[in-house]
């Protein structure tokens, strides 16, 4: 069906950006954080944060055949709710909307329709910080790892080692 056309001075609400977009599109324009920011978020965060960060994900447990889920609220659209936390950082909650659908009130299907995070403060860097990148963040807990070490004598393991290999 054609729509009948008209001319707008002003675009409708919805056309324009949400405050959610423009902080997406503010993130999507970001800058990298530089190496001594990332080293500084590396050294106060947990090992655990670091972990997810250098992989660039979280980690969420499924649902289990042996443990139903349990929700938490329900959408304007009738989706349920739930939240889970990362179970390796544990400072990252997902929140999942579900549809359900049922028969004779009996759920015969779960699809996951979406997911967001939701990041505890700290979690992120610094505002106006650029986005750290899972290398950066490799590269700081490698030197955290090995700072004020002696090179010598950690060049000297690895030669020994490639020698007795
Ligand atoms: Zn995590």
């Amino acid at each position: 069906m054609a729509e009948a056309k008209s001319v707008r001075l002003v675009p409708p609400a919805e056309f324009l950006p949400s405050i959610q977009g423009e902080q997406q599109a503010h993130i999507a324009g970001a800058t990298w954080a530089d190496q001594a920011e990332v080293d500084h978020y590396v050294a106060q965060a947990s090992d655990e944060t670091v972990a997810c960060r250098s992989r660039g994900r979280h980690f969420y447990e499924l649902p289990r055949k042996t443990e139903r889920m349990h929700f938490s609220g329900v959408t304007p659209e009738g989706f349920l709710i739930r939240t889970i936390l990362c179970s390796v950082c544990t400072k990252v909650t997902r929140v999942e909307e579900w549809d359900v659908r049922h028969k004779r009130d009996r759920i015969v299907r779960m699809d996951l329709v979406r997911a967001y995070p939701k990041y505890a403060p700290g979690y992120l860097g610094k505002p106006g910080q650029g986005r750290m990148k899972p290398r950066q963040i490799q590269s700081a807990a490698g030197t955290s790892a090995m700072h004020d070490l002696s090179y010598r004598e950690v060049r000297k393991e690895a030669v020994d080692a490639a020698k007795s290999a």
